[in-house]
């Protein structure tokens, strides 16, 4: 092996055994939780050592990143959009992945649900939440998303599978606890709802600061990038 493939076959053990260690602690199976690997500041040749270790599942945050690079690795790979999506790339994005975590507003949500008729797809998507409420991010304020939930569960051709937020970034990752929890909750408040879709089973919380505290709190997706890249580059 390179050394480039030691180190991130390392990186990846690492995070697997830390995933499994905080479900043990919270008294959780780790096939509940999903590793998405981030791939926003790799290179392409760091993220085929990822799929060659069985890691498939990955996640871009630019749109036109993940558009471009879909093309570049095999067909088992499943793309996740976990960044902003400008309604005008969402007609390209949406055949290409296999969850987007980063529907943000009605509109948004609207036009992905227009598309869908249109291409006669089913999209998954989960509603990004801006628990902490900071206005360099983008998301559902948590106290308006109940009262806009019927609006919501009225698109009938997006399947919305749950809820994803990112927490402040902290230099100790306790304090994102609040936040995951806070997810946490709502989810359980909106999926008690009659109109809920099912049981919106899906939190993606959890990047590489802060992932075992979100596993602690419920998180079913994390989104974790440099930590797969520590010591490379
Ligand atoms: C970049 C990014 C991540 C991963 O961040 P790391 O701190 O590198 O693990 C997770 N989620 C979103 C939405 C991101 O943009």
């Amino acid at each position: 092996m390179t050394q480039i493939a030691t180190r991130i076959a390392a990186n990846v053990r690492s995070v697997h055994d830390r995933i499994a260690a905080a479900c043990d602690r919270a008294d959780r199976v780790a096939s509940d939780v999903t590793l998405i690997a981030v791939t926003k500041y790799a290179e392409p040749e760091w993220v085929r050592e990822l799929v060659s270790l069985g890691v498939i599942e990955l996640g871009e945050s630019r749109p036109q990143q993940l558009i471009e690079r879909v093309g570049d690795f095999p067909t088992s790979v499943h793309w996740h959009l976990i960044g902003h999506l400008q309604r005008n790339k969402a007609r390209r994005v949406l055949p290409l992945t296999t969850l987007i975590h980063s529907v943000d507003s009605l509109r948004l949500l609207s036009a992905i649900d227009r598309l869908a008729e249109e291409l006669d797809l089913r999209p998954r998507v989960l509603l990004e939440v801006n628990v902490a409420g900071e206005t360099a991010k983008h998301g559902f304020d948590p106290q308006q998303l109940p009262t806009v939930w019927d609006e919501i569960c009225a698109h009938e051709r997006v399947q919305i599978e749950g809820l994803m937020t990112m927490a402040p970034r902290e230099s100790d990752p306790e304090n994102a606890r609040p936040v995951f929890q806070r997810l946490r909750e709502l989810r359980d408040e909106l999926a008690s709802r009659s109109t809920a879709p099912a049981t919106l089973p899906v939190l993606s919380m959890g990047m590489s600061g802060d992932f075992e505290i979100a596993i602690e709190a419920g998180a079913t997706h994390v989104r974790i990038g440099s930590r797969l890249y520590e010591g490379l580059s």
